[in-house]
């Protein structure tokens, strides 16, 4: 067994390990990296690029499909998925053969192996090389799997996970998806695209739960105008694989018949491998401070292992965090100025504060929307559906959030990340210039109705435009 001993060893190398690593060698400390699978983690290599591969091919295809529409005459658009996988497989192999360089180049050391913690500063690899790893501070970034359900239980078959589904060996005739989160949207969009019969199967009362309401109701119409059947309030009570397909029966007892299941109901946080050391959790989750320190002194944890946010941007700001602190700074998280971006057709792009969730807050807060329907560049892009919504305190103008539905919408919530990791108040907004023709003009028109100095709107009817 080799002992080796680093000022620093990440124990998991995804969007959340990788970038602390990096960050602390860059600082000039000894660090290992140990990964299990592939470095880039689920994120790259099951998760966020091989997905928008995916949505990337379908997007144009529903382009060239309606050609039409922007005065073009195409004939014959028809997807090859067994192509489509294979490139997304080498842009996947290509963006990990570069993420490997690139760790190794900044002087950090990967050992390919499953770690495990056997104390607060030991660190145990089996693999290849077995590797006793003795470290003075330990980052956690094990991040986590697909959760499998006992009613329908991953088959790779039948029954896929997020990560089978991507190496399908065909499109399947009809699919039924268990779970409206952002993985269940993001592939009925994709294989209602590609022409197969979609079924979304939620359990809540809308899809896309986390969204607020009107976020949810535009995606819902987005979705049965490409013909997904949506069962809300709905879960799944048993299923039976049958010679050609899958019988699934629904919790009101109805049963249907599918050629294939995918199974999105949450993903289960890897944390088996610390179990020997007493680090404190809350609901399956490691329970960190603001400074990204676990219980343990020394021990510290990042990404989806701390149930925060399951987003790959969110890990990396707390791996950078938590490497800062490492080096004896005293850095905050701070999880208010954190974009979503949900690749559906229409996209969701989304950041802080809902209205609702301000109101629950004790916040008083309003809402102001502008819809793409008025712009010009939506209407050049006949683009016209959807609409881009500010939340602003009452009190103190200061925008709290944002959520923008429709073409782009993953894009433009960049600008309100910018204004609210900077607290930017809305005048300041409504001062800004924004290109034309432009979508990001629907912030600044939303700001202006904020301001009460509505332009491309007419002043009396801006209350249509005001929640709250
Ligand atoms: P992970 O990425 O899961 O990485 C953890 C790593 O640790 C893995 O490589 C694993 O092999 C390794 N590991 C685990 N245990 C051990 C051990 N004991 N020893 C050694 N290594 C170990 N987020 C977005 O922001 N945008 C998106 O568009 C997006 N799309 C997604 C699509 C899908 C289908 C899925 C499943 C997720 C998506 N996510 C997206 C979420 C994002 O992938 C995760 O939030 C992110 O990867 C979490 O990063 P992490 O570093 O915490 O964990
Ligand atoms: P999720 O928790 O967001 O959604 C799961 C959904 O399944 C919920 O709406 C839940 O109510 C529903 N559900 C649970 N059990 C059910 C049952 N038995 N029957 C019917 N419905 C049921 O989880 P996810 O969609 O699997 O995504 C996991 C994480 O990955 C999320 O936190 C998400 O943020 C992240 N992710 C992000 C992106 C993105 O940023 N574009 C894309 C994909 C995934």
């Amino acid at each position: 067994m080799e002992i080796k001993k680093v000022d620093v060893a990440v124990l998991g190398g995804g969007p959340g390990g990788y970038p602390a690593a990096i960050y602390l060698a860059n600082a000039g400390k000894k660090v290992a990296l140990i990964e299990a699978k592939y470095v880039g983690g689920t994120c790259l290599n099951w998760g966020c690029i091989p997905t928008k591969a995916l949505v990337t091919s379908v997007n144009l295809l529903r382009d060239i499909k309606n050609a039409e529409s922007f005065g073009l005459h195409v004939s014959q658009a028809k997807a090859d998925w067994p192509l489509m996988v294979a490139q997304k497989n080498e842009i996947v192999s290509g963006l990990r053969s570069s993420l490997d360089k690139l760790i190794r180049a900044s002087g950090v050391e990967i050992i390919q192996g499953q770690g495990v913690l056997t104390s607060p500063k030991k660190i145990e690899v089996k693999g290849k090389t077995p590797t006793s790893m003795e470290a003075d501070a330990i980052i956690l970034a094990t991040g986590s799997e697909p959760k499998d359900i006992k009613a329908f239980p991953f088959d790779g078959k039948f029954i896929h996970s997020s990560t089978t589904i991507l190496d399908l060996e065909s499109i399947p005739e009809s699919i039924l998806i268990i779970g409206a989160g952002a993985i269940g949207c993001e592939f009925a969009s994709i294989f209602a695209a590609l022409g197969s019969k979609v079924i979304l199967v939620e359990a809540l009362s809308r899809i896309l739960p986390l969204e607020c309401e009107t976020i949810s109701a535009a995606v819902a119409e987005g979705f049965k105008k490409d013909g997904i059947e949506i069962l809300c309030g709905h879960t799944v009570e048993a299923t039976k694989s049958l010679k050609d397909g899958i019988e699934v029966t629904l919790s009101d007892k109805r049963t249907l018949k599918v050629s294939c299941v995918l199974s999105a109901v949450g993903r289960r946080l890897n944390t088996d491998s610390f179990s020997a050391v007493p680090i404190k959790m809350e609901k399956g989750a490691v329970i960190v401070d603001e400074y990204l320190s676990t219980s343990v002194p020394g021990i510290w944890a990042i990404g989806d292992i701390t149930g925060k946010m399951m987003l790959a941007h969110a890990a990396t700001h707390q791996g950078i965090t938590a490497a800062r602190n490492i080096l004896g700074e005293k850095v905050r998280m701070n999880y208010d100025a954190i974009p979503a971006a949900t690749f559906t057709y229409p996209e969701v792009g989304s950041i802080g504060l809902t209205l609702e969730a301000a109101k629950k807050k004790g916040i008083k807060a309003k809402a102001y929307s502008y819809p793409f329907s008025a712009l010009g560049r939506s209407l050049a892009s006949r683009a016209p559906e959807g609409f881009a919504e500010l939340v602003v305190e009452e009190d103190t103008g200061k925008i709290i959030g944002a959520q923008v539905v429709g073409h782009n919408a993953c894009e433009l919530i960049a600008i309100i990340g910018v204004a609210l990791a900077n607290e930017i108040p809305i005048e300041c907004l409504a001062d800004t210039i924004q290109a034309h023709p432009t979508f990001a003009e629907a912030w600044l028109e939303a700001s202006l109705i904020a301001c009460k100095t509505p332009l491309h709107f007419p002043k009396t009817l801006a209350s249509k435009l005001t929640r709250g």
